[in-house]
């Protein structure tokens, strides 16, 4: 096997602002993974909040020694990739997808049918709107209006606003996630119930991601489930989720890839927590990957292809109305177009 990889910068549609900041653009890595004739495709998408800089998701990549393993022992190579040096989230999970990916293709199988999931009861993927200006979500429900349920953005002040906005253009199911922004809890719980009247479905990352005390507090009173994301990362995190929230957002990005994805759902389940699986804004070879446990979750947020407008690969499983679709294709299913090389 050879590992080769290079920063890409993906171009954001529309400046993504959210109850953190706002930005034009996503750093990312692509990687490839290359053995006899075959290419594993593999990305790392940094977005700023990850703490986690192209930089350093080279410098780490560089450090990386996978020649003499066997793409067929997943486990292993991503066992001493982990062990290599410890954070580096989405550049582990790169090498996740790429391996994932040339696994499937020397299997002749898509990735799904490789681990075993059944590509049935898949939910919608939801699409984004953050915190924006009322013409831009105007602009946005026009453009994107196939798409059957939304995620609406809060956390920055103007929360019933953005939704009486968003719902005088648009009568769709949607859920919020309030990216940290909340600092009271029973003004949570206020807008929980409101939220609940509004016809939300749930209510993510209502606090700081460790104010685990007053999420705890909201989830035994709150009418509408609360759902981690930037408290929960990787499958160590998940046992925390319990009794504080009522399901977790994973994300290959935080989770190092689908390898301990995989064992975090299983875990989840066990403690009853719902599943919902999402992404960064990232391209169709990281959304493809995540695709593939699309199955198994309760709800996806899988927009993220249709978030930027420079996709280097064919092959976006998320339909322009939000349906996931798994192909017969081997591996994630997804091809580089001709000007991207290596
Ligand atoms: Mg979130």
């Amino acid at each position: 096997m050879k590992l080769s990889f290079s920063p890409y910068t993906l171009q954001l549609r529309y400046p993504f602002a959210l109850a953190t900041g706002t930005r034009t653009t996503t750093p990312a890595i692509l990687v490839q993974i290359h053995h006899e004739n075959l290419i594993g495709y593999g990305e790392a998408s940094l977005p700023p909040y990850l703490e986690e800089s192209a930089e350093e998701a080279i410098l780490f990549l560089s450090k990386l020694k996978i020649e003499k393993f066997n793409p067929l022992n997943i486990a292993e190579i991503l066992k001493y990739v982990d062990e290599v040096e410890v954070g580096h989230n989405a550049a582990k999970a790169s090498i996740d997808i790429a391996l994932h990916d040339l696994v499937g293709k020397i299997l002749n199988k898509p990735c799904y049918e490789m681990l075993g999931i059944e590509p049935i009861n898949i939910p919608y993927s939801s699409y984004t709107i953050s915190i924006d200006a009322k013409e831009v979500i105007k602009e946005k429900l026009e453009k994107f209006n196939q798409f059957k349920i939304l995620k609406i953005k809060l956390g920055k002040g103007n929360d019933k606003e953005l939704i009486t906005t968003v719902k005088s253009f648009s009568n769709k199911i949607f859920s919020v996630d309030a990216n940290q922004g909340w600092i009271d809890k029973h003004y949570a719980l206020d807008m929980a119930y409101w939220l609940k009247e509004q016809g939300a479905l749930f209510i993510e990352q209502p606090f700081s991601k460790n104010n685990f005390e007053d999420t705890a507090w909201l989830t035994e009173k709150s009418p509408l489930p609360i759902i981690a994301d930037e408290s929960i990362k990787r499958l160590e995190d998940v046992k925390k989720a319990k009794g504080v929230f009522h399901g977790i957002n994973i994300k290959l990005m935080k989770s190092t890839g689908i390898h301990e994805a995989l064992k975090m759902i299983a875990l989840a389940r066990e403690l009853n927590l719902k599943i919902m699986i999402g992404c960064m804004t990232e391209t169709s070879c990281a959304v493809s990957a995540a695709a593939q446990l699309a199955p198994l979750a309760d709800w996806c947020d899988l927009d993220g292809v249709y978030l930027i407008n420079n996709d280097p690969f064919s092959g976006n499983k998320v339909k322009e109305d939000g349906e996931i679709v798994l192909g017969e294709w081997p591996g994630l299913g997804i091809a580089s177009f001709n000007s991207i090389s290596n």
